[in-house]
């Protein structure tokens, strides 16, 4: 596996508040991987330094192999992009929406056409292009930030709580939306999530947050298979005893 991203010993605090604390992980090529951990743990604020949003006030980063400085960070924002809990759409139609950011790559009409159709159809778009975006209900609307921040292509796609504030129905349709962007157009994802269930089923490998800090890293299974005393702590499970299930005479 080839590593896209390494944080090393990353600290980023604000004002007496120290928000990431001596963070190292790695981000591996064509993964999707879960930052998993409670409100306030500072998965955001990972997400924003993986963006080059914010730089961190100690400890490295490096993008395919090059350290991220101050001076080559607009340069390396090209390489990345952030969807946000919120959802901020332009008051346009789902069409326009998406093509903004071709437009102001200047890339051809054409292609942007085909583009913007590629991104819909991934994003479970199809036939929205003229819809008001703003109109559209809760899902949709998130949707369409997913295919605003696909149709770019970037190496790496951040995804900050994309199904928080939604139904199950359309949890579900999302999630399958960021598997099939990471199927088809390889793009590395990082997504942060306060949902277990969503961290055990969608991500390669996830990485437990607390407190600024990252306590495990592993797949589903290790992570959830020694319900380590982090993930107990979040999920407030106490109590937590090994056993066999075994079927009794009357069949119960
Ligand atoms: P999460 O995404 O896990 O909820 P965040 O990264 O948003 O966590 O926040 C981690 C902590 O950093 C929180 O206590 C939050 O209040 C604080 N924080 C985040 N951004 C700022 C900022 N710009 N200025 C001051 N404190 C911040």
């Amino acid at each position: 596996m080839t590593v896209l991203a390494e944080l090393k010993n990353l600290t980023k605090r604000f004002g007496e508040r120290t928000v990431l604390n001596d963070v190292t992980l790695q981000i591996q090529e064509g993964e999707i991987l879960g930052l998993l951990g409670p409100n306030g743990s500072g998965k955001t604020t990972l997400l924003k330094v993986l963006a080059f949003l914010l730089m961190p006030d100690a400890g490295e980063i490096t993008f395919r192999g090059e350290t991220v400085t101050e001076k080559n960070s607009e340069r390396m924002r090209l390489e990345s992009t952030m969807v946000f809990q919120k959802t901020m759409l332009f008051n346009t139609s789902v069409y326009n929406s998406v093509a903004y950011g071709l437009r102001i790559r200047k890339m051809h009409k054409n292609k942007i056409d085909e583009e913007v159709s590629k991104a819909l159809r991934l994003a479970k778009l199809e036939g929205f292009e003229k819809r008001q975006a703003k109109k559209l209900s809760g899902g949709e609307q998130q949707r369409v930030a997913l295919a605003r921040a696909l149709v770019l292509k970037t190496k790496l796609l951040l995804l900050d709580e994309p199904t928080a504030n939604l139904d199950p129905k359309n949890a579900s349709i999302i999630e399958e939306v960021i598997a099939n962007v990471n199927r088809e157009l390889k793009t590395t994802i990082v997504m942060a999530t306060h949902n277990m269930f969503q961290a055990k089923n969608l991500p390669h490998r996830i990485a437990l947050m607390e407190d600024g800090r990252i306590s495990e890293v592993g797949t589903s299974t290790e992570i959830f298979g020694r319900l380590s005393k982090t993930l107990a702590s979040f999920a407030a499970v106490e109590n937590t005893f090994a056993g066999t299930a075994r079927i009794s005479e009357d069949g119960s």
